[in-house]
């Protein structure tokens, strides 16, 4: 009898502790009856469905049916905080009009956990209010084999779209860093710029005063014009791209990933420096590896961070010196790295180079390397700064579309 009374006391403190925890955690929790969703699932089989995954993807229908089946048991407080309109007994009516429709395949998803044997199951994805908003949730829901034996359910979020606001604003907050600093990187380059674009710019002068004379002669030679003209085109054409690389610099605009070939990015970087680079006096040295496997980044993106890697570089060593840039393959991905023969960095501000407004120049800004460390990263790459036996090494290593067959 007196074990009988402790079982009810410990019983009793149970459901207690358990009350409270779904009463005072601050995720909005749901209790809910699965059987019926059983019920459904047990149909499909006996009509022969083997795959629920690829049925209910197919038949989102189905889902919703699920929705409507499932029985709400309880909410707790939380849940009519984040989504009520003060009403409860609208509340439990019926689970579908909490799921938008583009929230129906996380639904299927936890019911494929469920019935597949996953202690839980979670994600992000997005609950709708009673009034309608849509809010972006972080979603869970655990099947514990006693409770699942019940066919009870607990299912819990919490609200992230603060989070999520402020990770779009910190998104785009970098982005505008990254453009201002591409800005002012161009001002710091215009002399280079110009110098590539007055290039072609000086042979097509070149070609149409010598077409000019070959049209005075008294027999004009028109092939040599012909040969000319083409020249012409092909200068316009070069002057015309370097203008649009700047153009792409200077725009504000989405970042577009796509296959790039690091070799072919580090030779256009080279247009915007090799102005600088003579400035500086200094030797540029391309070691660029054969057949290295395309990295998925943004072109502009990418540009920015050999270049600005490489400015660094040439203000670090003054006048004089050697500019390396290297390419070679990694396991899954490439390698960039930068080298110069300039000062090195002190030991003691290695560890401080990439943080924001961090600066040893008289008039930086000591952004750049941060946003090189941002694009490198939203790219799922690495960005590292060491010392050599000569000067400062910058590494930059990023995962390969292709990757490699073992
Ligand atoms: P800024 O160029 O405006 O200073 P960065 O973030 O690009 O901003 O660089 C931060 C600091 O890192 C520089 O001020 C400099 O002290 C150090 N640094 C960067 N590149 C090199 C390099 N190649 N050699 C030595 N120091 C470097």
């Amino acid at each position: 009898m007196a074990d009988t009374q402790e079982l009810v006391e410990a019983l009793k403190r149970s459901e207690h502790r358990y009350r409270n925890i779904f009463q005072a955690m601050s995720v909005a929790f749901w209790e809910l009856d699965f059987f019926p969703v059983g019920d459904i699932l047990r149909d499909l089989r006996k009509q022969g469905v083997t795959d629920f995954a690829a049925h209910m993807a197919a038949h989102p229908e189905v889902v919703r049916q699920m929705m409507r089946a499932t029985r709400i048991v309880d909410i707790n407080d939380q849940v009519m905080a984040m989504l009520g309109r003060g009403d409860r007994a609208e509340m439990l009516v019926n689970l579908e009009d909490y799921w938008p429709q583009s929230s129906t395949p996380v639904y299927a998803a936890s019911v494929v956990a469920a019935v597949t044997g996953q202690p839980n199951y979670s994600t992000e994805t997005k609950v709708r209010a009673m009034d309608g908003r849509e809010i972006d949730v972080l979603f869970t829901a655990c099947f514990p084999p006693d409770t699942m034996n019940k066919g009870t359910l607990l299912v819990g979020v919490i609200d992230i779209s603060e989070r999520l606001k402020a990770e779009a604003l910190l998104a785009q907050v970098q982005a505008e860093f990254a453009h201002a600093a591409r800005i002012s990187m161009l001002g710091e380059l215009t002399a280079s710029i110009a110098h590539e674009v007055n290039q072609p710019l000086a042979a097509i002068a070149a070609s149409a005063a010598a077409g000019r004379r070959w049209l005075d002669r008294d027999e004009p030679d028109l092939e040599e014009v012909k040969t000319l003209v083409a020249r012409i085109a092909r200068d316009a054409d070069r002057a015309a791209q370097i203008i649009g690389r700047v153009r792409d610099m200077a725009m504000r605009r989405a970042p577009e990933p796509r296959p790039l070939s690091l070799n072919g990015l580090v030779e256009e970087a080279v247009v915007f420096l090799r102005h600088e680079i003579q400035g500086h006096e200094v030797t540029l040295t391309l070691d660029l590896a054969n057949g290295l496997p395309p990295v998925m980044a943004d072109r502009t993106q990418l540009q920015q961070v050999v270049v600005n890697l490489a400015v660094n570089a040439l203000q670090a060593m003054g006048q004089g010196g050697e500019l390396v840039l290297a390419t070679t393959p990694t396991d899954g991905g490439v390698r960039l790295t930068v080298s110069d023969t300039g000062p090195g960095i002190a030991p003691d501000d290695l560890g401080k180079l990439f943080a924001s407004f961090y600066t040893t120049k008289d008039g930086g800004m000591g952004m750049g390397l941060p946003i090189c460390q941002t694009i490198v990263e939203s790219y799922g790459g690495t960005i590292s700064a060491a010392n050599s036996e000569a000067g400062a090494v910058f590494t930059v290593i990023l995962p390969s579309t292709v990757q490699r067959v073992a």
